[in-house]
């Protein structure tokens, strides 16, 4: 966003108005951080916020301020659509495309409202009047804390606003590991601890819930890990019944590829996770040094994401999804063997 459009949008925002912020589907920690930071901000000076999610996220995040006041598209889509027809502004965090908001993609199409994108993934859409994309960024939550900055605001920022960015910027970087991680994330991190978030205690809160269903889950996840060391790639399968048998909850894989990803001289994984109720396989794909499982998601799993980090989707069975993944990887053997970790 240059100057002027930060000046128009101070202006937009200088009355109370009707808004609404939008998380991707599946909410992670960056997109329900991102999201409730953003909300912490703009009620105070008095507007109408909601926060619509297109569906429900993971129990580990609802211990976040404010995240029992999302309304959930599945559940409550009439309000919903309501408040998207009748909102000023409609703010999409942490996505950059209609279709990565799942089920609410028509009505944000339909909405006549004034669109603000803030987002770090790649290729985006051109929908927003208000743009902020920066694909170098390690997490839209760090982005929030550029926004309050650029909006010369950062003194609004609450002890629950910094818990909510810090808890972003902690679950998409890895906790702070990832290439992504800069010395300005690491000085934002910084200044979000001097401003009330309790490092300790969102970790915990994040990272130490694990449930024993969980941990045997896990069991069987790295029992189902493939190996295929010509191609310096590890894969992980769990099919419906696996989950079932183990009282799945949703967010419960979440991590689960890394295991794959950590084994030495890996530097590209997969999980293939079977979700019954939509007929699909839903893939989460990680990488080590350059190698673009963006691109691959893009090409072969109807999906998308960062270079290290990217999810898609397969129509076809368990095992024929195995099969194409078997048979794709031939394709980026030389990437593979390139890759410098
Ligand atoms: P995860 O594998 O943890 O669900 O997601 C990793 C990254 O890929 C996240 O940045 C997420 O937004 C993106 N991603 C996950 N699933 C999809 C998908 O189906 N389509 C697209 N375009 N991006 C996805
Ligand atoms: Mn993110």
């Amino acid at each position: 966003m240059n100057e002027e459009q930060i000046l128009n949008l101070k202006k937009e925002l200088s009355s109370p108005k009707k808004i609404v912020i939008v998380p991707h589907k599946n909410p992670d920690g960056d997109a329900v951080g991102s999201v409730t930071a953003l909300y912490g901000y703009l009620i105070q000076s008095g507007h109408h916020v909601a926060m619509v999610s297109p569906n429900d996220f993971p129990l580990f995040l609802k211990w976040m301020e404010y995240s029992d006041l999302f309304i959930n598209y599945e559940q409550d889509q009439l309000k919903a659509d309501t408040l998207l027809q009748e909102a000023d502004l409609i703010f999409n965090l942490d996505h950059n495309a209609f279709h990565r908001a799942g089920m609410m993609e028509k009505a944000l199409e339909e909405a006549t409202s004034t669109f603000v994108m803030i987002d770090h993934h790649q290729q985006p859409d051109d929908f927003a009047t208000y743009m902020y994309s920066d694909t170098s960024m390690s997490s839209t939550c760090e982005m929030i804390y550029h926004f309050l900055d650029m909006m010369e605001d950062t003194d609004k920022i609450t002890p629950e606003m910094a818990t909510a960015m810090y808890t972003g910027i902690l679950t998409d970087t890895g906790s702070f590991k990832y290439k992504s991680t800069t010395s300005t994330t690491l000085r934002v991190a910084a200044h979000l601890v001097d401003n009330g978030a309790n490092s300790e205690d969102i970790n915990r809160k994040i990272y130490d819930v694990n449930t024993p269903s969980r941990m045997k889950l896990l069991g069987v996840a790295l029992s189902n890990l493939v190996i295929l060391e010509k191609y310096r790639t590890a894969y992980i399968t769990l099919s419906q019944k696996e989950l079932d048998d183990n009282n799945f909850r949703k967010g419960d894989t979440e991590g689960f590829v890394n295991y794959a990803l950590s084994l030495d001289g890996i530097v590209f994984a997969q999980i293939f996770i079977e979700k019954a109720s939509e007929s699909i396989i839903k893939t989460s794909l990680r990488s080590k040094g350059d190698f673009d499982v963006n691109k691959m998601a893009r090409e072969n799993w109807d999906g998308g994401g960062h270079q290290n980090a990217a999810g898609g989707k397969s129509e076809l069975s368990m095992e024929e999804t195995v099969n194409k993944l078997i048979s794709i990887l031939p394709t980026y053997e030389n990437e593979l063997h390139a890759v410098v970790i």
